[in-house]
């Protein structure tokens, strides 16, 4: 129940142990196409470029920087976490000017911010943020960041690692313009791969750039020689052909139980978590609107040591949850419910163990209601 990497269905591991064959060979160029197509189920697009990177999240983050921004190109990167950070060095390294939007860690981007900079910077070329921080729990307004981007003709790059599967993730109705994900986080399957979806407006720029890519390997002009449609299929590099097996496996199990379904378990295990934690007096980081299902960003009790009930949890009771990152390292914990994790065992695990541990350590916690408290959400259907 960490940040990430989380569980992964024992049905995508089995899909991984079979005997890999050839990136060419014509039935695993049919595997991804099924693959493409049930990404675009996932990221509820018909965009032809939608695909996963062979490669984490990181590498998603890149293609989309790596392609997008030129030399010279002002990027506004609104900023509510780490990962928005890593943004702004993805400009920096393409050449790009990055504006930095700021706001407080936990809290969700503030569209006024947005709207404030971009009347500001009529010169600006793209807006990215992080649609749901794993550092902080928190879940930003997609949609509307976009809309205000687009009335200043700013195309959009969105971070939806965390998000998908999770929460909903509706690429075309948002109208988002690039947008990636990874593998090990809702889709509950190993780590190492990264979808991504770009629109039309998003591939005429790549298309049309002034100068290449600076990554070989990340510039989608060659990537799509191997990933595109048709039947010609060129070598690019030879695809991870075992981890993309664990994908397609993910992505069929997610397509069986159905987006909406996911999106509503999750919400379901984290009222059942937040019940149980509520009741033992914990509190959450983010204010209930804009708080994620999948991440639970707890604040530690006073005089609590962080890493010593975070060992506990782990050697006795099989449990990881996650430290704070950052700038809220020592202060919060992070509890995922990602996924496959995102099941009652798991919030029934994690409130007990939580409880005996901090009642094992003295700390000032309301002792003997949590559980209960989980159970009523439990039964609540
Ligand atoms: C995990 C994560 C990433 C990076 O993904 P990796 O698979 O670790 O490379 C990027 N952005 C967000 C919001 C994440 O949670």
């Amino acid at each position: 129940m960490g940040p990430g990497p989380s569980d992964v269905h024992p049905r995508i591991l089995e899909a991984m142990s079979r005997p890999t064959i050839g990136h060419l060979d014509p039935l695993f160029i049919e595997m991804m196409e099924q693959t493409k197509s049930m990404l675009q189920y996932a990221f509820q697009t018909e965009n032809p470029l939608t695909m996963p990177v062979s490669a984490p999240g990181s590498a998603g983050m890149e293609t989309c920087f790596a392609n997008l921004v030129e030399p010279g190109d002002k990027v506004i990167v609104c900023q509510n976490g780490v990962f928005g950070g890593r943004m702004k060095e993805n400009v920096e390294r393409c050449g790009g000017t990055p504006l930095m939007i700021e706001d407080e860690w936990g809290r969700a981007v503030d569209p006024q911010k947005l709207e404030d900079a971009l009347k500001a910077n009529p010169d600006a070329k793209i807006v990215a943020f992080v649609h749901a921080e794993t550092s902080t729990g928190a879940q930003s307004d997609a949609a509307e960041l976009v809309a205000l981007a687009h009335q200043h003709d700013c195309l959009t790059i969105v971070d939806a690692v965390t998000s998908l599967g999770g929460t909903p993730v509706k690429v075309d109705e948002w109208d988002i313009d690039a947008i990636y994900s990874g593998t090990q986080k809702c889709l509950s399957c190993t780590p190492g791969l990264s979808p991504i979806s770009f629109n039309k407006r998003a591939l005429e720029k790549v298309r049309n750039r002034q100068s290449t890519v600076q990554s070989w390997f990340l510039d989608l002009n060659l990537v799509m020689g191997y990933w595109g449609s048709g039947t010609k299929r060129a070598y690019h590099h030879t695809a991870p052909i075992n981890a993309l097996y664990g994908l397609h496996e993910a992505l069929r199990i997610l397509e069986a139980e159905g987006l909406e379904n996911a999106w509503a378990r999750h919400r379901r295990m984290h009222n059942a978590l937040k019940a149980g934690l509520e009741a033992m007096g914990l509190s959450f980081v983010v204010d209930e609107a804009h708080r994620l299902p999948q991440l639970n960003a707890v604040t530690i009790p006073e005089g609590v040591d962080d890493a010593a009930v975070r060992n506990r949890l782990l050697n006795e009771f099989n449990l990881e949850i996650g430290a704070g990152l950052g700038a809220l390292a020592g202060k919060v914990w992070r509890i995922g419910l990602m996924g496959h994790a995102a099941r009652a065992e798991n919030v029934l695990l994690c409130v007990s163990a939580l409880e005996a541990v901090l009642n094992e350590r003295g700390a000032p916690i309301n002792s003997g209601v949590a559980l209960s408290a989980v159970q009523k959400v439990l039964a609540a259907r």
